[in-house]
């Protein structure tokens, strides 16, 4: 199999470069950090200044239709526009729920108007989009969500709780799931809205991190009034139109800093010291690395061969959990790994004392989350025991019951 860029492709790669080195700064090591950097009030405006710049000079969302903002571009040029940007130093990618996830559910499921109201607006980058579906008894078992729509004349009437949801505090539009049905199993009754987050009725409350940061909250709904064009599909189709934002949720997952760093923790091992040697000559730190390079290489090789059918025309299917499902744990054990070859300054989150290695105590940090963002390991190797290996499927009591007749251990 020949992996090296087509004479087309490493033509475009040399234009992405071009325009990338006279607008961006290139980072000291070519692995990006895979957990981004963090969203301070100043890092929102940042992204939004290099969102409309891309946007402005034919860079942004290069898949999408132009109609909608994009360039129309094949999924091989987003990918080599993705491998490029990644080595730049970049505000965070806080698009990366609208552009990879809510801009195709609107593409899938709206009509018209709604496509011309929001995905060019989206594209740019100055309006920012979050994703309201978790609730705290409906994560993994999203179609058990509480939270209640009520039709009353042209509106709808929202109330219930959200959790999780990323960027919720700095967003404009949301994505929200809602039960609009009760009497009917549990997947029928659901139906799917864009809501605006500047609503009376609102709350969005930034949810403290182990790492001192927020980036995800608790939202509140208190008769929140939704116009019904705010409905996306039919009333009772909503999970149809979620399962296309979770199949591009995982894809966007999958394809995301799967063991991504791997060069950044040789040049840690190279420069720090083990028992008056440097690490790297320590056979046990040698034997960790190779099998953490043997693992990277195993799911970057996974990747292209998703990347291969995506070019083949199928779409991906359940074989896109293994990304994440090796990916993830293999993120946290190397960044402990890191963090351990840091010695006493392992323990610092602190840039000013730590310089760019404070980005494996962020990931450290971090890496617990993205083993349950998504999908949890449990959840993904479940899919890939039924939708893969065809093992016996788990037992559903509930699949068939009206939603009102789920107990709920009350
Ligand atoms: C960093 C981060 C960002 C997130 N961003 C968003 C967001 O923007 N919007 C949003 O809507 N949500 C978001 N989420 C929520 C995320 O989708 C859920 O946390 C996830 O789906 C798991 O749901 P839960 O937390 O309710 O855990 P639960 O589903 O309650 O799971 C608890 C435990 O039970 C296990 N478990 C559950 N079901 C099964 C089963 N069938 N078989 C075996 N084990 C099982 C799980 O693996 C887990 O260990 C985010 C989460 C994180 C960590």
């Amino acid at each position: 199999m020949n992996f090296d860029d087509t004479p087309k492709e490493a033509e475009f790669r040399a234009r992405v470069r071009a325009w990338l080195d006279k607008n961006a700064q290139k980072r000291a090591h070519d692995d990006a950090n895979p957990y981004g950097e963090r969203e301070d009030s100043g890092a929102i405006a940042r992204a939004k200044a290099w969102q409309a710049k891309k946007f402005d000079e034919g860079w942004a969302c290069l898949t999408w239709p132009k109609d909608a903002g994009g360039q129309e571009m094949g999924r091989m040029e987003a990918v080599i526009w993705g491998q490029e940007e990644a080595k730049y130093s970049l505000p965070p990618n806080i698009y990366a729920i609208g552009h990879g996830m809510l801009g195709p559910t609107l593409m899938a499921h709206g009509t018209k108007e709604q496509k011309d109201r929001w995905l060019r607006d989206m594209a740019r980058g100055q309006e920012i989009w979050c994703q309201l579906f978790s609730e705290p008894a409906a994560g993994s078992d999203l179609a058990g969500l509480r939270t209640t729509a009520v039709r009353d004349g042209d509106d709808w009437v929202i109330n219930g709780q959200k959790i999780w949801s990323t960027g919720a505090h700095y967003s404009d539009w949301g994505m929200i799931v809602t039960r609009t049905d009760p009497n009917v199993p549990k997947h029928k009754g659901l139906t799917y809205f864009v809501i605006d987050m500047r609503s009376a009725g609102v709350e969005a409350r930034p949810i403290k991190q182990i790492s001192g940061t927020s980036s995800f909250n608790e939202v509140f709904f208190t008769d929140v009034r939704v116009p019904d064009a705010n409905r996306i599909g039919a009333v009772g189709d909503g999970w149809k139109v979620a399962l296309t934002t979770l199949m591009n949720e995982r894809v966007a997952i999958g394809s995301g800093g799967a063991g991504g760093g791997f060069r950044r923790l040789l040049d840690l091992a190279r420069r720090s010291r083990r028992n008056g040697r440097p690490a790297i000559e320590d056979s046990a730190v040698r034997q960790r690395l190779a099998d953490f390079y043997v693992t990277s290489k195993g799911l970057q090789y996974t990747g292209y061969r998703t990347l291969s059918a995506i070019l083949r025309g199928a779409t991906p299917g359940p074989e896109g959990s293994i990304g994440k499902a090796i990916g993830a744990p293999l993120g946290q054990q190397m960044a402990a790994f890191a963090v351990e070859l840091q010695g006493a300054s392992g323990g610092l989150l602190d840039r000013d004392a730590v310089g760019d290695d404070v980005m494996w105590q962020e990931m450290y940090l971090a890496s617990p989350g993205i083993r349950i963002a998504g999908g949890t390991d449990e959840v993904l190797r479940n899919i890939i025991a039924e939708r893969v290996l065809g093992l016996p499927p788990e037992i559903r009591l509930d699949k068939d019951k009206p939603f009102r007749d789920v107990p709920t251990g009350k």
